[in-house]
């Protein structure tokens, strides 16, 4: 290769977690000699112009200011990695159904492939994690850990007291972190990895097209992400009782007077954890064990099938 010719070259980086990352890595390059780089935090890499072979200097740079650089590559004329913004004729290569996380890391490595990819969400952006799973569940159980330490930590001498909790607040401040999430880790990587996304419910019309909102969307593969919603089992009386689900008990202004958790697997396990923002109520369980005598506070109320709020 001609030691004079510009080369577009790519670097994956690790380590980078925001906008600062990317201005750090970005400088080290250019002071080790890149020209016009750009580094990813999201992506994990940066993509520099370099002008001969001397590509020894860049690594170290780049792991003198904190980050772990791996081998520099040129980008070959058919690299699929920056490049082609989908068409505007609805035809892809693949069209993904659902926005949540599955759809995101196929739609991720379809395009680091070269693909043209659309994703359809009929919902909110994100799906479940981000909106009104993992995120959301963990801000509460978090604010009620906080909560129940506030008012029995272990050190002798120390008095702390836990006041009346006000759910709306949390809330609210869950709902700001999920706003701010899904904007960072999901719409925004829309268009950085450069796929269309469609709003609107995706209905198959036939083996290579699907339709959303009358508009057809073509497509070699079709990926279903579609995850799942909650369920209510058929249980006598539940109908005319009503309900909460994990979704409408993650928004709750106000904590209930009493809460009972039907299910013991993970989900019901955490909305179990809500105990710690209300007094835990002694009541026998079956076996006979009174419901306070196993270990208590976040993580161990969940085993319990029905904490009680007072
Ligand atoms: C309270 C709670 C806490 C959780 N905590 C954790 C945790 O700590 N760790 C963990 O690993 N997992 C956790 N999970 C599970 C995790 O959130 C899910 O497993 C994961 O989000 C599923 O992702 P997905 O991409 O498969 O589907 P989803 O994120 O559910 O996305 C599916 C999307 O498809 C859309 N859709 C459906 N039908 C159509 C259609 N016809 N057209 C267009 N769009 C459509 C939906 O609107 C939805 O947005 C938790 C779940 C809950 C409820």
């Amino acid at each position: 290769m001609n030691a004079k010719a510009k080369k577009q070259m790519r670097m994956t980086v690790q380590g980078m977690t925001c906008d600062d990352c990317n201005r750090h890595v970005a400088h080290a390059l250019e002071t080790a000699g890149a020209r016009d780089a750009r580094a990813d935090y999201r992506r994990g890499e940066a993509v520099f112009s370099l002008v001969g072979e001397d590509t020894a200097a860049l690594g170290a740079a780049v792991k003198d200011a904190g980050y772990r650089p791996g081998r520099p590559e040129v980008l070959e004329e058919t690299s699929p990695r920056p490049p082609v913004r989908n068409g505007s004729q609805d035809s892809y290569n693949l069209a993904i159904v659902g926005s949540g996380s599955a759809a995101f890391a196929a739609a991720i490595r379809a395009r680091d492939l070269g693909a043209r990819v659309a994703m359809v969400e009929a919902g909110t952006i994100g799906g479940t994690c981000v909106n009104v799973g993992c995120v959301p569940s963990k801000a509460v159980l978090r604010a009620s850990e906080v909560h129940f330490e506030a008012g029995h930590h272990g050190f002798a001498g120390i008095t702390t007291r836990a006041g009346k909790p006000d759910l709306a607040a949390v809330v609210a401040q869950k709902d700001e972190l999920v706003a701010a999430l899904r904007q960072e880790k999901y719409a925004d990587l829309v268009e950085a990895y450069g796929f269309d996304f469609i709003p609107g419910k995706a209905r198959f019309t036939g083996p290579t097209e699907l339709v959303v909102d009358g508009r057809p969307v073509r497509a070699d593969r079709f990926l279903i992400a579609t995850g799942a919603s909650p369920w209510a089992p058929p249980i006598p009386g539940l109908e005319e009782t009503g309900y909460l689900t994990s979704t409408t008990a993650l928004d709750l202004k106000e904590l209930p007077r009493s809460l009972a958790v039907i299910g013991g697997n993970a989900i019901g396990l955490e909305m179990g954890q809500y105990c710690p923002f209300g007094r835990q109520d002694h009541r026998p369980r079956p076996g006979g064990r009174d419901a306070d005598d196993g270990p208590s506070g976040p993580g161990a109320g969940g085993h319990r099938t029905a904490g009680e709020y007072r």
